[in-house]
């Protein structure tokens, strides 16, 4: 019986909580970086927690749930700061290119990567006190019904880490 002990490294915490790639539906990856005065925030996420498939819309239904779901990301309170009064100043969002549907394509039926898409989404906050903020947080469980978990890393004056959830959609920062 050679029962080894796993410890766990304390110092691969941290990292192991944020590896981001994996594309897995419900979860997402949210960063916020405070830099001269400004936070640049990055959401990574898979576009069926948005829309709730992830080829290419088809129907009317899909084109709108699709502009619908493009707008709601470019609303200026979809993230929400304590500690700063901070204004969203710029968006930008890579999407898998759905705004120009292929003319003429009557069969429309081939997936884009294999079935998945993704989409980024860029943020940038001009904020009053960017280094006081003392917590950071979103809208987007509120918006979306397609998020469960999303993890989230705020690169501050120190580094945070957490969960966010429809229950607890606010990480503290230290
Ligand atoms: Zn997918």
């Amino acid at each position: 019986m050679a029962a080894a002990t796993i410890a766990p490294s304390a110092l691969t915490a941290d990292a192991a909580a944020f590896q981001g790639s994996a594309h897995e539906h419900g979860v997402a990856e949210l960063s916020f970086a405070v830099e001269d005065g400004q936070v640049q925030a990055e959401l990574h996420t898979p576009l069926a927690n948005l829309v709730g498939f992830e080829h290419e819309p088809r129907t009317e239904a899909q084109k709108s749930a699709y502009e619908n779901a493009l707008a709601a990301l470019r609303q200026d309170d979809l993230f929400t700061f304590e500690g700063a009064r901070c204004a969203l100043s710029d968006v930008t969002l890579d999407t898998p290119g759905y705004e120009s549907p292929h003319a003429g394509d009557e069969h429309g039926d081939h997936e884009h990567h294999g079935g998945h898409a993704e989409i980024v989404a860029r943020y940038v906050f001009a904020c009053d006190k960017a280094d006081r903020i003392r917590s950071a947080g979103t809208r987007l469980f509120d918006r979306f019904e397609g998020f469960q978990e999303i993890t989230v890393i705020f690169l501050g004056a120190s580094t945070s880490v957490g969960e966010l959830t429809p229950a607890r959609p606010v990480l503290e920062v230290e």
